[in-house]
């Protein structure tokens, strides 16, 4: 067993501190990675406050993974020491069923092994996540970075990238569609760049009225602050796509109201549910919809789409010791946009 330095969270709600791990040395079909990067995804946070239940502790949060690979296992084909790679929401499922062989690892039938809070494919084994110096990942559940990108900006990509890219892409998302991005948040300003450099006419829709420039300079073509009391009446029936990135409750029926007939929403944001009224969608023939992250191909496929284009994550970088403050702070909305931590601060 390797003994691996971490930051961790005993307890549900507890604050994050150093804490060590124990992964396994590689196998025949593992890779060793130093980590350099790891991005705070409010999913970190909701997991370490238990809001969806089950949380196992100590948790090592952490899916949105950035190294160089160390070592690797005898077998290993695809990888050789000093490759800069990634590691998003998953580290393994179980290959064989349907969702595995189409490539939605993420849904696998015999159960993900989500990169933390979780367990690995034995059923037993915990897995921990990015705040820690160094993972054991099979090469299969590992992504190749494009050469020349800032890594500590691609971090971010693992997973509030692949989570945006993939129904913006599902729902055939290009020039001439009308797109809202509900929440400008990490998840949110990857859904703006991501839908621009896709061709779209983007509209953010936010609580936070402050962020119309930053929307703007993010590439957006318009910004509706939901405070305005008239937001909604304004802006009914005007959008072909609704992305909803939002992390606290919120009613969805009034965001169901700005869409074109026969349009969708699609829900990533995983706050408590709130009543839904059947007229939001009986009324115009309307859709709802959710998405849950992405499989390793189309992951794989965001990464090459971002370096092609130019998408990058806009980041704060700080050191491991900030990661509870930083907590605080995203959930006041307050992060441009993605907390990045330098993972050579747990050294
Ligand atoms: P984030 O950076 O905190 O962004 C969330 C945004 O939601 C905030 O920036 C804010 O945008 C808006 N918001 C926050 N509180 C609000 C409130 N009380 N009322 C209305 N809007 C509010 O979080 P994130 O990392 O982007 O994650 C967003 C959500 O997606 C979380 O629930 C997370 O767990 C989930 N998630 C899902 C997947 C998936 O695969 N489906 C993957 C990753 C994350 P404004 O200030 O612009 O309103
Ligand atoms: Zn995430
Ligand atoms: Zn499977």
């Amino acid at each position: 067993m390797l003994k691996i330095p971490a930051y961790a969270a005993m307890s549900a709600k507890a604050p994050m501190t150093p804490h060590t791990i124990d992964r396994r040395e590689p196998g025949a079909h593992d890779v060793l990675i130093d980590i350099l990067y790891c991005g705070i995804c409010h999913s970190d946070i909701h997991q370490v406050r238990d809001d969806w239940g089950g949380s196992l502790f100590p948790m090592v949060p952490g899916h949105e993974i950035v190294g160089t690979i160390a070592k690797v296992g005898g077998q290993v084909s695809k990888w050789k020491v000093g490759d800069t790679v990634g590691v998003g929401c998953f580290v393994d499922s179980c290959r064989q069923c349907e969702a595995c062989r189409q490539g939605e690892e993420q849904f696998c039938e015999e159960g993900t092994s989500f990169t933390y809070n979780c367990y690995e494919q034995d059923g037993k084994t915990p897995t921990y996540g990015g705040y820690s110096t160094r993972i054991t990942v099979d090469e299969e559940y590992v992504l190749r970075i494009p050469p020349g990108m800032p890594l500590e900006r691609v971090a971010p990509l693992l997973c509030a990238g692949i989570t945006t890219y993939s129904p913006l892409k599902h729902y055939g998302i290009k020039a001439g569609k009308q797109v809202a991005i509900v929440g400008l948040g990490g998840l949110g300003h990857m859904g703006v760049k991501i839908a621009k450099a896709m061709g779209a006419t983007v509209t953010v829709l936010s609580h936070s009225a402050h962020k119309r420039e930053n929307a703007m300079t993010l590439g957006a073509d318009d910004f509706v602050a939901t405070s305005d009391k008239d937001a909604f009446k304004q802006n009914a029936r005007r959008f072909d796509f609704i992305l909803d990135t939002v992390s606290a409750p919120h009613d969805y029926n009034a965001y169901l109201e700005l869409l074109k007939r026969d349009c969708t929403m699609v829900l990533v944001g995983i706050p408590d549910p709130i009543p839904l009224s059947a007229a939001s969608l009986v009324q115009q023939r309307r859709h709802l919809a959710g998405s849950l992250i992405g499989g390793i191909r189309e992951t794989q496929e965001m990464l090459d789409f971002c370096a092609k284009q130019g998408v990058l994550s806009d980041i704060e970088l700080i050191p491991i010791q900030k990661v509870n403050e930083a907590y605080e702070r995203v959930l006041k909305s307050d992060v441009r946009y993605r907390f990045v931590i330098d993972m050579a601060s747990l050294k």
